[in-house]
């Protein structure tokens, strides 16, 4: 796979709908074959492109997509910040349109200016697993990776190689 480069979301959006009919044509075929090899494909990817390239560089996620956090996340952020549990939700939760819990500002509040996370070793279980490209039966998430190529650099690249791939 080409060597990943940072683009900024703005870029990311316009090059996802550039190919966004042929990339979800492929996804609907993958999705119906479940392809054996698909896992290995992406994973063998992810760990190329994130062995080269340093999220320190980038943070769109943390600067566009807050992560959606589970009860224990809270619990265990108001603690390291050594926060009362109900201030810590005024200050920093909101509950969005689906129900779920998220942060309530973007970029994260607990965004440093270097693009270090201020609350690493706490950090929600979802902010550990984006992008999610080393899961396990990636078919079953293959639309919502394909919605990640739009803030992602390294999940974009993965799908131009997904798209290419003879399946
Ligand atoms: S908690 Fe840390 S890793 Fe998660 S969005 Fe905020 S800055 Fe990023
Ligand atoms: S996971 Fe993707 S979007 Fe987030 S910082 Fe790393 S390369 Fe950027």
């Amino acid at each position: 796979m080409k060597r990943t480069e940072y683009k900024t979301p703005e870029e990311l959006k316009i090059l996802t709908n550039k190919t966004w009919n042929e990339t979800a044509a492929v996804i609907k075929k993958l999705k119906k074959r479940k392809p054996k090899n698909l896992d290995n494909f992406v994973h063998r990817l992810h760990h190329e492109a994130f062995d080269e390239f340093d999220c320190l560089d980038c943070a769109n996620c943390c600067k566009t997509i807050g992560p959606r956090l589970t009860d224990k996340d809270i619990e265990r952020l108001a603690r390291h910040l050594k926060m009362k549990l109900p201030d810590f939700i005024e200050q920093y939760i909101l509950i969005d349109e689906d129900g779920d819990s998220v942060f309530r500002e973007h970029p994260c509040p607990f965004l440093l200016p270097d693009n270090y996370c201020m609350v690493y070793e706490n950090r929600p279980k979802a902010c550990r697993e984006y992008p999610h490209t080393d899961r396990k039966r990636f078919y079953q998430i293959l639309k919502l990776s394909h919605k990640n190529c739009e803030t992602c650099p390294v999940v974009y690249n993965i799908f131009k190689e997904i798209t290419r791939a003879n399946w």
